[in-house]
């Protein structure tokens, strides 16, 4: 099978002979991988021009559910992934973690798009900025997405996850993308990329394929376009330093290898909860998908006085991991992606055993059930000590990207964090304890070396995540070696796609440019209330400017006695006045809230549905007795439901006393029928 490029909407094959791609497992040919002949110029053009107005057509909520709708129809063809999975090497857990884990990517980018962004093609960047006296010119920070292409370039051992990982923030942000996976497991991306191309889900030039080299493709980067580059440090560095990115400040994101450590707490003993927890933790990171995950522990910090006892129960636990076919029964670990990695992998043990010592397993034997320990690409996992490890330099710089990790030996906390940091910069770190003050001194310490840390105890454990695995909740990248990137992390992660950049001017401007109601524009008060319009008719900055209500003791008694809060500033004038905030009996603030739902609310039934919530809520002003308020209700936003009947509408709710000064501020939430 000659694998194909999809470039300009069409499907390429080369005509030249390329590099001949191996199952990891038999050895046997399965594939050949060449670009050449791709104009990769074109390709660029193509998604700029095509893939990028497309996309951008629809809004933030529409693009979202792009997502969800391609994550349920993979979901649907997930055995075909897992089935072509097999010639990487990977145990269905391996193969798990990077089809469904990538599947499941989508689906979480979709929800949280539909969340946490407007349905909007510009997103407000954080609050309104006040920057002048009267309010007639003020700022606010907006996002909206670059114009040109997405480039990926990604690592060979998560050839699904990575791919979506980062197409999920793409489309999300409306840039289109050109994926360039890992030669060795392009099979399986390319299958992938194939069902999504048949699924008519993406507008056409959202996504291209290169298989194969990225020939002079990055010459053609300019600074509205992202190369995004998961790989060796080596590599990255040098893709980095690319005239062109340099030159136009493309903006470039790297996550590269990173040799994460994995401390045990000072308290914890052999025979304890979280002793356990450490042995299976740095198992599994060390066999899942045979090490070849950029989060695995590399090194495992321990207490001095228990090294020898992690060290026998790690190796016990590593001799019942079966290494063979993962089609067979009792076979917990597969093989590396290729012979040409597994090379790879035993050049880089040969260095860290030069300086440490290997405590389990063997660089040239392994016991392999149901496949020929020659053809297929399979290693034994490897243990080393290190005995001096201040003053040892391999086990803190060369990354054997396999099933291999090195036990580290510490005497306190602060050598441990020094050891910690000695990866100069990592993806992941976990501290293991029970005491929550080790916890914190071990985390505060590596933390400005880490890009995400799991503290693991044994009230989280059976919930946990793990240590080596991205959520796309979470920041995933790291500082230093890891890359300096940061990707993922929700929505954070849809930024990178998307120029931020400062509105000045008027409110009312402001306002017609953000799809949002700012402080200081126009208040539409044509009479007609606004509960009564439905989501169609309301438009931002209807308002309602309410009737006046008078406070009175009476009042404040009675919300007491309803509420059952006699908080002595609300009930007893001296103790009040004593109290450096109030001059007398102050009214509760929740009573100046509930008062206001009096004023603003149209009674009968109508278009709105329910109050949701409120955002924001501050009391900005004490009310007394003889008080008198008014609310000004002002249609703030409105995020339109694409799949519901009805959309959710945010109120700027702003209550003002007798003098004009506000009280209280707030946004009310409801949802409002079409
Ligand atoms: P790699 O050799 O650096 O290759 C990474 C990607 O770069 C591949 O797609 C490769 O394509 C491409 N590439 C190589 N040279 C290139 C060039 N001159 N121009 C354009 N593209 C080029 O890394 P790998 O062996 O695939 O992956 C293993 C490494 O990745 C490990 O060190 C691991 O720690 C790291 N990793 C990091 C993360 C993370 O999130 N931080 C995740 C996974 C892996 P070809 O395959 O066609 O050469």
């Amino acid at each position: 099978m000659k694998l194909q490029s999809y470039a300009e909407g069409e499907w390429y094959q080369s005509s030249e002979s390329g590099q001949v791609l191996r199952h990891a497992i038999t050895g046997a040919d399965i594939a050949e991988i060449s670009s050449d002949g791709l104009d990769f110029q074109a390709m660029a053009d193509y998604a700029r021009r095509t893939g990028g107005p497309a996309l951008r057509r629809y809004t933030f909520h529409q693009r979202a559910l792009m997502l969800k709708y391609l994550a349920k129809y993979l979901m649907e063809r997930k055995e075909l992934f897992y089935e072509c999975s097999k010639a990487t090497g990977a145990t269905r857990t391996d193969s798990w973690i990077d089809i469904e884990g990538g599947i499941t990517t989508l689906f979480i980018y979709s929800g949280k798009g539909r969340r946490e962004m407007p349905n909007s093609h510009v997103m407000p960047d954080g609050e309104q900025e006040q920057i002048s006296r009267t309010g007639a010119f003020t700022a606010q920070h907006i996002y909206t997405p670059l114009q040109g292409v997405a480039v990926q370039i990604n690592a060979f051992n998560f050839p699904c996850w990575g791919m979506l990982e980062k197409l999920a923030p793409t489309v999300l942000a409306g840039m289109p993308t050109i994926v360039k996976p890992a030669s060795q497991t392009a099979f399986l991306t390319e299958l992938m990329i194939r069902h999504i191309i048949e699924s008519n889900i993406l507008p056409e030039g959202s996504l291209q394929l290169i298989c194969g080299s990225t020939g002079d493709l990055l010459d053609h980067m300019d600074y509205q376009d992202t190369v995004s580059f998961t790989g060796s440090a080596q590599t990255g560095l040098k893709l980095k330093q690319h005239p062109a990115i340099v030159q136009n400040n493309t903006r470039f994101f790297m996550e590269a290898d990173s040799l994460n450590c994995s401390i045990l707490g000072s308290d914890v003993q052999p025979g304890s909860a979280e002793f356990e927890l450490y042995i299976k933790e740095v198992t599994r990171e060390m066999t899942v998908k045979a090490g070849q995950k950029c989060t695995a522990i590399r090194r495992a910090i321990v207490p001095k006085d228990r090294i020898h006892a992690v060290a026998e129960a790690l190796s016990a636990r590593l001799a019942k991991t079966t290494v063979g076919d993962p089609d067979q029964e009792g076979v917990r670990m597969g093989a590396l992606a290729g012979l040409g990695q597994r090379t790879d992998v035993l050049a880089q043990v040969q260095k860290l055993a030069a300086e440490n010592e290997i405590i389990f397993g063997s660089m040239s034997e392994v016991d392999v059930l149901g496949a020929s320990a020659e053809s297929g690409a399979f290693m034994s996992p490897v243990l080393l000590y290190c005995n001096n490890p201040q003053h040892t330099a391999a086990v803190h710089n060369v990354e054997a990207f396999g099933p291999v990790s090195t036990l580290i030996p510490y005497e306190d906390d602060e050598e441990a964090i020094a050891l910690a940091a000695m990866g100069k910069g990592s993806l992941a770190g976990s501290v293991i304890t029970a005491d929550p003050q080790v916890a914190r001194t071990l985390v505060l310490g590596a933390a400005p070396h880490h890009g995400r840390i799991l503290v693991l105890n044994e009230t989280c454990a059976k919930e946990s995540t793990g240590h080596g695995s991205p959520l796309p909740h979470l920041i995933h990248g790291g500082p230093g070696r890891a890359g300096g990137g940061e990707e993922l992390g929700g929505i954070r992660g849809v930024k990178h796609y998307m120029q931020r950049t400062a509105l000045q001017g008027s409110p009312d401007m402001l306002s017609a440019i953000t799809d949002t109601w700012l402080q200081g524009a126009t208040r539409n008060t044509d009479g007609i209330h606004p509960f009564r319009k439905t989501f169609s008719q309301l438009e931002i900055g209807d308002a309602l400017i309410t009737d006046k209500r008078t406070i009175t003791l009476e009042d404040i008694e009675a919300f007491a006695e309803l509420s059952g809060d006699k908080f002595y500033a609300h009930m007893d004038k001296a103790a009040a006045q004593r109290n450096p905030f109030f001059e007398d009996r102050v009214a509760h603030g929740y009573f100046l809230v509930s008062l206001a739902a009096g004023l603003f609310v149209d009674p009968e039934e109508g278009p709105v549905l329910a109050n949701y919530g409120l955002d924001h809520l501050r009391f900005a002003a004490p009310v007394y007795a003889g008080d008198e308020l008014q609310v000004q209700f002002t249609c703030k936003q409105k995020v339109n439901r694409e799949t519901e009947d009805y959309g959710e509408v945010r109120w700027d709710t702003t209550i003002v006393n007798q003098e004009g000064n506000v009280v209280a501020n707030y946004d009310v939430l409801t949802l409002v029928a079409k």
